[in-house]
C-alpha cells in the first residue's frame, strides 16, 4: 500500500481551529499578563472537598464507577433538583454523571443530531455546541443576538424552525454575554416547540451564579417542555475546580437511555472517587447556595475596580463574566483589541465576535472575575490607564 497522508480537505471540521480558551490562555502566559480571558478561578476548591477525594482513593474507591455514576451521587442531585426547582427526577434512569458538561453537551447531541438535521444556536454561543453538531453532520442555524441588550425574540427565532430542525441549545445564566432567561423567556420556547417533536438541550452550568436575587429558570421547572429535555451542568463550575472534569445531565428517562447509548462508548464511565467525594459534599446544600453571594461580591468588586476606565461594562446578570464595550478606545476589530490588551496593557480578555459563526462587529469583549480581590484590584489599575 503506498503510504498516503490524510487529505486535510475531507477533515470533518475543516473551519475549526484551536478554541479560543487555549490562545488567549497561553498569550496571557506568554506575556506574563492577568489572565481574565478563560473562565477559571484563581483561588483554590474547597480543602474539606479535596480531603473527602483523597479519603475515597485511600479507602480503594479507585476502580470503574457505575456507568451512569455512583448510586449516592446521583441521589443527591435528584434530592438538589427537587430542593430547588421542585421537580421529582429519578436517579436510577433519569441523571448520567459526565466528564464535564463539555461531554454531557457532546453526548447529548452525538445522541440525538443525525446529518442533515438543522439544530438553532443562539449565538454569541459557546464555543463547543457548533462543532459538536458538525462533526455529527448537522448543520448549527444561528439565531443572532447582539449587544448591549441581548434579548431573545422568541417569534424571530421561530422563523428559523424548518421540517428538519432537530434541536435548540439555550443557555442560562449565559456565556459570554452575562443575561439571564426570565421565566416568560422559557414559556416562550415551551409553546414555540409544542408538538413539534423538537428537543432542548439547556446548557445551565452556572445555574448557581446569578445575581440580584433573581431565579435561575432551569427548564426542570417547566412541565410541559421538561419531557423534550436535556439539561446539562458542571461541577467544575459550582466548586472552583475545572481541571475535575465532573458533571452530569438531567433527561426524562427516553431521553435519557438514548443520551446512555452513547456516554458508554463514549467514556463509559467518569472518577469514581471524586463522584463520591462530591455526594458527601452535596449533603450540605450551603455548599451550593453561597455561591450567588460570593460571586456577586466579586462581580460588584471588579466593577468599582474598573470605575473611570474607558472601558464601558454592559450588564452582568449571571455567570463569572462581565462584557465591555471598548468603542471609546479603539474602532479595531476585537480579536485584535483582545490581543493588543493582553501584550501592550498586561490584561488578557476574550473577543466576543468569536462566539459568532458570521463574525460580529460588535466592539465588545469579555473579562472574567472568578478572581482574588487582589487580582481583580490589579486588572483594574492597568484598565483604568488605557
Ligand atoms: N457550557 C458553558 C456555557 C461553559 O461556559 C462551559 C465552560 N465551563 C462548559 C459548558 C463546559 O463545562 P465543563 O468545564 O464542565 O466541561
Ligand atoms: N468555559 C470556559 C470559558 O468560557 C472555558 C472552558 C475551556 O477552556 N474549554 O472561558
Amino acid at each position: 500500500m503506498p503510504n498516503k497522508r490524510f487529505d486535510t480537505r475531507t477533515s470533518k471540521l475543516p473551519h475549526v481551529g484551536t478554541t479560543i480558551f487555549t490562545v488567549m490562555s497561553a498569550l496571557a502566559n506568554e506575556h506574563g499578563a492577568i489572565n481574565l480571558s478563560q473562565g477559571f478561578p484563581n483561588f483554590p476548591s474547597s480543602e474539606r472537598l479535596s480531603d473527602l477525594v483523597c479519603q475515597y482513593m485511600k479507602k480503594g474507591h479507585n476502580q470503574y464507577a457505575p456507568m451512569a455514576g455512583v448510586p449516592i451521587l446521583r441521589e443527591r442531585l435528584a434530592e438538589k433538583a427537587e430542593r430547588l426547582y421542585g421537580k421529582t427526577i429519578n436517579p436510577a434512569t433519569e441523571i448520567t454523571i459526565t466528564a464535564g458538561a463539555t461531554q454531557a453537551l457532546f453526548t447529548a447531541i452525538t445522541a440525538f443530531v443525525s446529518p442533515g438535521d438543522e439544530v438553532i444556536l443562539i449565538e454569541p454561543a459557546y464555543d463547543s455546541y457548533g462543532p459538536s453538531i458538525e462533526v455529527n453532520g448537522g448543520i448549527p442555524v444561528p439565531y443572532e443576538l447582539h449587544a448591549p441588550d441581548y434579548r431573545v425574540d422568541w417569534e424571530q427565532l421561530g422563523d428559523l424552525m424548518t421540517s428538519r430542525t432537530r434541536m435548540i441549545v439555550i443557555n442560562t445564566p449565559h456565556n459570554p454575554t452575562g443575561t439571564v432567561l426570565k421565566a416568560e423567556d422559557i414559556q416562550a420556547l415551551e409553546k414555540l416547540t409544542a408538538g413539534t417533536g423538537i428537543l432542548v438541550l439547556s446548557d445551565e452550568v452556572y445555574e448557581h451564579l446569578i445575581y440580584d436575587g433573581q431565579p435561575h429558570q432551569s427548564v426542570l421547572r417547566f412541565p410541559g417542555l421538561w419531557e423534550r429535555c436535556l439539561a446539562t451542568y458542571s461541577f467544575g463550575k459550582t466548586f472552583h475546580n475545572t481541571g475535575w472534569k465532573i458533571g452530569y445531565c438531567l433527561a426524562p428517562a427516553h431521553l435519557m437511555a438514548e443520551f446512555r447509548k452513547v456516554h458508554q462508548f463514549n467514556v463509559f464511565c467518569v472518577n469514581t472517587p471524586v463522584q463520591y467525594a462530591l455526594a458527601d459534599y452535596l449533603a450540605d446544600p450551603e455548599t451550593y447556595l453561597s455561591l450567588n453571594d460570593f460571586y456577586q461580591q466579586k462581580r460588584d468588586f471588579f466593577l468599582d475596580a474598573m470605575q473611570g476606565s474607558r472601558l464601558r461594562p454592559l450588564r452582568c446578570e449571571g455567570t463569572y463574566f462581565y462584557l465591555f464595550d471598548y468603542s471609546a478606545i479603539s474602532d479595531e476589530p476585537d480579536t485584535e483589541f483582545a490581543k493588543r490588551m493582553t501584550i501592550e496593557w498586561g490584561v488578557a480578555a476574550i473577543p466576543v465576535s468569536v462566539f459568532y459563526s458570521n463574525n460580529s462587529t460588535d466592539k465588545v469583549i469579555r473579562l472574567c472575575f472568578a478572581k482574588t480581590e487582589e487580582t481583580l484590584e490589579q486588572a483594574g489599575e492597568l484598565l483604568r490607564k488605557i
